[in-house]
């Protein structure tokens, strides 16, 4: 282990609130009576339903396939019945139609899913595997992992690659617990990632935060030529990709870019998890950790959650229900999730947390939007440099070429500059809502200030 503590620029410290659910063990959510498995839970094209009402379907058997390069196939997560296609909202505010499958309770595993011999496995049948059982980007960007180990041909070898298992959102404990408990999956999938791009060198990078974890996954790389644990500073937004890169290898991501051109890929721990599963044992994507955290919730915890169960299902199923009048729900950190208003909504490859708050909490309470001050606590603040008050005040006046020049697009909507903003400005908000006007895409998305009326 590397005794050095990462870093990246500017950024800020805010409290982890990690303690509900840090020390508690993964457990299982059990099967919902329906799954509803969205077509489009991951960037790029929806994938394609090859199943029809009526027809019956074991677990794990591809029910949908990738609409393009830069898409996902998409399984069964439970054995049973397809009877229907609706049209739901995700928690990011977009719409997707998903596949209705009815639960026969069976858990029948389709056929296919037989562990093979390590002998078997090359750098193309790994990528092979990656994009036919569903991978994606875990820790919410849920990009196609197949994509990253095909990177352009301009791009410089990929000599390094980053898992990522930061986990800076304050509340979210899921990626630490599958470090703590999948640790032997993570370095297997690792393994994968560094054999299908040529990589010579593997960093699995954690916040000093997780101790606990840090011990472990440097105990057993010790004897794993070319792989590290590095131990990255508390601070937010630590896991964003860019400042990780940075961070992990003081290279710097160009504006537009990706990692691959510094010759990087970075992916999730839970990522690594499901890649090794699905190379090694043929497990396409159907279930994942989802850290269930709150004031509002009577059993806090970090379940894994099969694709397609709705928050209702998890929250009453595994977290027995909420407590106390039910203020605000958030899908995802309280940092860069989503404010939603019901728990109507279906668990998808990218979502690692449910929060719920009752009126007691700060989070209850969305502060009166004042004047600016001028003060600059927002632009110290930004990882990526910019200056989100000349954006805001852009967006403001609908000024999309002012918006543009001010570089709206490299903004990560990270929330740092909203979090120090004493006039509680809610800059991000606004952000995401100039790049929906500027991509053409109006005012979509949930409100972010959603508070449930009591
Ligand atoms: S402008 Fe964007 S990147 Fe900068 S702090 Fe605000 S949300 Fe984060
Ligand atoms: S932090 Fe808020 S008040 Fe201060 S300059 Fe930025 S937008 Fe204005």
């Amino acid at each position: 282990m590397s005794s050095q503590k990462a870093t990246f620029l500017d950024g800020i410290h805010i409290p982890p609130n990690k303690s509900l659910t840090d020390g508690l063990k993964i457990t299982k959510c059990a099967a919902p009576d329906f799954v509803y498995l969205p077509l489009s839970m991951h960037i790029g094209a929806p994938a394609q339903p090859i199943v029809k009402l009526g027809d019956k379907v074991k677990m794990g058997q591809v029910i949908a396939t990738a609409g393009g390069f830069v898409s996902s196939n998409i399984h069964a997560s439970v054995s049973g019945l397809v009877t229907g296609f609706q049209k739901r909202y995700l928690p990011n505010g977009m719409t997707s139609n998903c596949i209705v499958i009815k639960n026969d309770g069976l858990d029948t595993l389709s056929e296919e899913i037989v562990p093979r011999n390590e002998s078997e496995i090359t750098p193309d049948l790994i990528r092979k595997q990656l994009q036919e059982k569903g991978i994606v980007g875990m820790g919410g960007a849920t990009f196609p992992t197949h994509v990253k180990y095909a990177p352009p041909k301009d791009c410089p070898a990929i000599d390094t690659i980053i898992l990522n298992g930061i986990e800076c959102e304050p509340y979210v404990t899921s990626d630490h617990r599958v470090l703590l408990e999948y640790p032997s999956e993570i370095i297997q999938g690792l393994k994968y990632f560094m054999l299908a791009s040529g990589a010579k060198k593997g960093i699995i990078a954690i916040e000093d935060n997780k101790p606990d974890a840090i011990a472990l996954m440097s105990k057993l790389v010790e004897n794993e030529p070319g792989i590290e644990v590095l131990t990255c500073v508390e601070k937010y937004p630590q896991g964003s990709e860019k400042q990780l890169v940075y961070a992990s290898t003081g290279r710097t991501v160009p504006d537009r870019g990706l990692p691959a051109a510094v010759g990087v890929v970075v992916d999730n721990v839970a990522t690594a998890v499901a890649a090794a599963r699905a190379i090694k044992d043929n497990m396409p994507l159907i279930e994942r950790v989802v850290t269930v955290s709150g004031n509002a919730v009577n059993n806090p915890g970090n379940y894994l959650v099969r694709l397609g169960t709705l928050y209702s299902d998890l929250v009453e199923k595994a977290a027995q229900g909420y407590k106390g009048d039910l203020a605000r729900i958030i899908s995802g950190g309280p940092m860069m999730g989503f404010a939603v208003n019901s728990l109507d909504f279906p668990i998808i490859k990218g979502s690692g947390s449910l929060l719920l708050f009752n009126y007691d909490s700060p989070f209850a309470h969305v502060p009166q939007e004042q004047t600016c001050v001028r003060c600059g606590h927002c632009v110290d603040a930004c990882p990526m440099f910019l200056e989100p008050t000349v954006i805001v005040q852009a967006v403001k006046q609908r000024n999309w070429d002012s918006a543009a020049s001010s570089s709206i697009h490299a903004c990560i909507e990270c929330g740092s500059c909203a979090f120090e903003c004493p006039a509680h400005i809610p800059l991000v908000q606004y952000i995401r809502m100039g790049k929906q006007f500027i991509g053409g895409k109006g005012e979509g998305g949930c409100n972010p200030f959603y508070v449930i009326k009591k």
